[in-house]
């Protein structure tokens, strides 16, 4: 009983997040309930394809949405900007599984040390 309330609860604060949030983000939102419960439903939530992970600056973020997630590395400064990539359809043919959502990373020298 107290296991399917603290779900419940869980679920209700999803719809209060960002796009893309943390464990501890969605912590801050549900104070009461431990990490490790946190964690755990955010782990069993990936695995029944209700929230979706990805990795942002060496951390997992998570999102209800497939909403893709894209960083750009600058080799010589190291920031690391978000950026929105458009029209990434053609992946799916490239893939032989089924796409999900995607992330991508790409390394460069951003404007500034250019
Ligand atoms: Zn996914
Ligand atoms: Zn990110
Ligand atoms: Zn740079």
């Amino acid at each position: 009983m107290r296991q399917t309330k603290q779900k419940e609860t869980l679920n209700n604060s999803l719809k209060k997040m960002d796009v893309f949030f943390s464990a501890e983000e969605l912590h801050q939102h549900v104070p009461t309930i431990g990490i490790a419960t946190i964690y755990r439903f955010l782990n069993k939530s990936v695995k029944n394809g209700e929230l979706h992970a990805y990795q942002c600056n060496r951390k997992f973020i998570y999102s209800s949405s497939k909403k893709n997630h894209s960083h750009f590395l600058c080799e010589k400064c190291a920031e690391v900007k978000h950026i929105n990539l458009n029209k990434l359809d053609f992946l799916n043919s490239q893939i032989k599984g089924k796409v999900c959502h995607i992330q991508i990373d790409i390394t460069g020298i951003c404007e500034k040390c250019s």
